[in-house]
């Protein structure tokens, strides 16, 4: 048909109605399977598609409308948030949502989500109970803290601190400090919000505690001391210890707030040794402690708080500590994962802590077993096992390389990128690294329970 041969009232005209669509026996399973709401809509969204384009063979589209619309309904009726195999060896990995839950947090979240909880009551005298009781008790038990708080995640705790202590005043920062963290989290934006002005004490590599005497004056509240996260100085280097800044805080008379990132809680792996933990920033006498709950701690998203009972008070009283402060599933999580760690047994059941001290021979069985089930299904992979090293992720011990075993694949006809793009692509998406020009899979962030299905996915992609 020639542009323009057909007036828009002539395709309007040839259009069936909605109704007489509706009839058609071939929407009948569309209907059955995804409810009428959902149909009705895609349908009348692809007619005034019809309605509204130029040249198009409204016969043909027509014939292909039930395929188009069924095509479009489980596209929507997907779930956007899925399940996937982390087969990148980065244990806390961001972007594929830090640390998974051990069966028994997940088991608490499902158990409190689904019903009523006494959240914010006193069981015993039946009067308002606080939120923050649960987790406190066992945060106080487990780091020796006067007290804590949990909030949304690590950001949302350093903001809360800093505005809470610091608000319309000045605060102490080494210049090494001043870091970005990731996903936007830039300390000098961070203090910017939180209504305190940054003092940047030393220079990029060395800061002597005399900077931190010299720039200090009455506008000063708070001396802010940063874990700089996945980011190393080497070299020519200085910084006050904890000691000394713990130190220089009381003589000047100011609260020193501690931002540890990971917060390592419990021992970890030799590598890993140098991973501050929240129990001895306490010991050592700092006001203010916070990290996040999915990083080392292996639980759910959440900033923890701990330190002196006076300045967590005034953290809890502030009005942002309302909009800041956590949902029931995250105590639920949280509770099963400090329990854990409170008895002993978070390499055992602590996802992150099993991963993090998984031995090597224990990956490298798991990565022949499943090279062996790949090839014994006979496809087009190549696989060998090779050494190699896992990160940690999350900004911990950036350099630390805990020594693992790489499953590494070939596909004859298909290149690095789009072997890792179909496996991505799969029913169950895995996410693989690309090195050296090949795709490799570190099992050491695969579960054992997840082997079956990873054996699936690579022999879905070898054909
Ligand atoms: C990760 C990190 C943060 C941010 O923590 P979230 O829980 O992601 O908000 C802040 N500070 C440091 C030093 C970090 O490593």
């Amino acid at each position: 048909m020639a542009p323009g041969s057909s007036s828009g009232h002539d395709r309007r005209r040839s259009l069936p109605s909605v109704d007489e669509l509706l009839r058609d026996p071939r929407l009948g399973p569309l209907l059955e399977r995804h409810g009428r709401p959902p149909l009705l809509r895609h349908l009348r969204r692809r007619l005034a598609e019809l309605r509204a384009a130029e040249g198009d063979d409204v016969a043909q589209a027509l014939l292909a409308l039930p395929d188009e619309l069924g095509r479009r309904l489980e596209e929507a009726a997907a779930p956007s948030l899925r399940r996937v195999i982390n087969a990148t060896g980065v244990v806390v990995h961001t972007n594929l949502g830090r640390a998974p839950l051990s069966p028994a947090a997940a088991g608490r979240v499902a158990a409190l989500a689904a019903g009523y909880s006494n959240l914010e009551l006193d069981l015993a005298s039946g009067a308002r109970g606080e939120r923050e009781g649960h987790a406190e008790r066992r945060l106080r038990d487990l780091l020796g803290a006067e007290a804590a708080l949990v909030v949304n995640n690590n950001a949302a705790a350093v903001l809360l601190a800093v505005n809470t202590l610091a608000q319309g005043r000045d605060v102490l920062v080494s210049r090494g400090e001043l870091v970005e963290i990731g996903g936007s989290f830039r300390i000098p934006e961070m203090l910017g919000k939180s209504g305190a002005t940054l003092r940047e004490v030393g220079t990029t590599n060395r800061t002597r505690l005399a900077d931190y005497e010299a720039a200090r004056d009455e506008r000063c509240a708070l001396v802010l001391r940063v874990h700089p996260s996945n980011f190393e100085i080497v070299g020519y280097t200085e910084a006050p210890t904890r000691a000394e800044l713990v130190a220089f805080a009381q003589r000047a008379g100011l609260p020193l707030v501690e931002d540890l990132g990971s917060g390592r809680i419990g021992p970890l792996p030799a590598q890993l040794a140098g991973e501050p933990s929240a129990e001895e920033s306490l010991a050592a006498g700092v006001d203010v402690v916070t990290f996040s709950g999915d990083k080392l701690l292996g639980g759910p998203q959440a900033g923890l708080v701990v330190g002196r009972g006076g300045p967590l008070r005034a953290m809890r009283q502030n009005p942002l500590y309302r909009a800041l402060r956590v949902d029931k599933m995250t105590l639920a999580a949280l509770d099963a994962v400090l329990l854990a760690h409170q008895s002993g047994r978070a390499e055992e059941e602590v996802p992150v802590a099993r991963m993090l001290a998984r031995g090597v021979e224990s990956i490298r069985a798991a990565a022949a077993a499943v090279a062996d089930a790949v090839r014994a299904r006979g496809p087009a992979l190549v696989l060998s096992l090779e050494d190699g090293t896992s990160a940690v992720g999350g900004g911990a011990a950036p350099s630390a390389a805990l020594p693992t075993v790489l499953l590494a694949l070939r596909h004859p006809d298909r290149s690095p990128d789009e072997l890792a793009a179909a496996l991505r692509a799969g029913a169950m998406p895995v996410v693989a690294r690309i090195s050296e020009g090949r795709v490799v899979l570190d099992l050491r962030t695969v579960a054992a329970e997840e082997e079956a299905e990873l054996v699936e996915a690579l022999v879905a992609v070898a054909t």
